[in-house]
């Protein structure tokens, strides 16, 4: 059995007369401890399924184990356990509270988790020492973006699961923040799925999910997956 396996996952959403199928019959799985990209065009349903996957959307139909454990199936308190402890977000515009410093960020992820990491550790993972007495207005695009991958490791959660982390950033900058969650993946043995319209992310991934227009369409898993360099 695979860490992650989705099999038979549809999700619709109704839009007054019309039914839009985000969704249809997607399947695929995952190792632990994969570097994984997620890829398709703007719409695909790449948002979607990672929204089901973290326990922050529900599917129709479906499977969705994790560990063993089919989420689909867990009532709204468990999912809340589930999204709290077993689940990293990274988001496009990095969600940060923005009248906390970077520090206060993580440290506020890390309460709630009981296997919390030691929160300037991992701040030194992500090269924010120098920086973690700043607010979020006061660093740059890729430094919010390793705040909030930072908080999203102090978890130590199951799975880090980022949609579209380096859309809001330069080419160079973006490059420097995969590469982060690359090394942390590596380093943490964490899952980590990666979603993006950018095909240029690709080679670096273990396994590569390609879903245009509601279903999987290809998976390709590199034996040798490039570094970014
Ligand atoms: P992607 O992440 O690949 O850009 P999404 O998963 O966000 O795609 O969206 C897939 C389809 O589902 C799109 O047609 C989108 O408009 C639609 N969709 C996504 N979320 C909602 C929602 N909350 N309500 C209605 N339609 C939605
Ligand atoms: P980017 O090229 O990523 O947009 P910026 O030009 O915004 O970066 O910032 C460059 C550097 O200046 C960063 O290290 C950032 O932390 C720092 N910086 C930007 N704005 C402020 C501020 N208001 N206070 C302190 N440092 C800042």
């Amino acid at each position: 059995m695979s860490y992650v396996e989705i099999s038979n996952v549809y999700k619709r959403y109704e839009m007054g007369e019309t039914t839009i199928v985000a969704n249809n019959d997607i399947n695929f799985s995952i190792d632990k401890g994969e570097f994984v990209v997620i890829l398709g065009p703007s719409g695909a349903g790449k948002s979607t399924v990672l929204n089901i996957l973290g326990g922050m959307d529900s599917c129709d139909e479906g499977n969705i184990l994790v560990d063993g454990v089919d989420i689909a199936k867990f009532n709204e308190r468990k999912l809340t356990t589930y999204r709290r402890i077993d689940v990293g977000f990274v988001f496009q515009f990095y969600n940060l509270v923005p009248n906390l410093t970077a520090k206060e960020n993580v440290e506020l992820a890390s309460q709630v988790s009981p296997k919390a990491l030691d929160v300037d550790a991992v701040l030194e993972q992500v090269g924010l020492v120098n920086r973690k007495s700043n607010f979020p207005a006061q660093l740059s695009g890729g430094e919010q973006q390793r705040v909030a991958i930072a908080r999203a490791l102090a978890k130590n959660p199951k799975l880090l699961l980022c949609d579209e982390p380096t859309g809001a950033l330069d080419y160079e900058t973006g490059k420097q923040i995969l590469k982060l969650l690359q090394d942390s993946c590596r380093k943490t043995g964490t899952t980590v799925i990666v979603i993006t319209h950018n095909s240029a992310i690709s080679p670096m991934a273990d396994r590569v999910i390609r879903i245009n227009d509601a279903k999987v369409r290809s998976i390709e898993v590199n034996e040798n997956p490039t570094p970014v360099e």
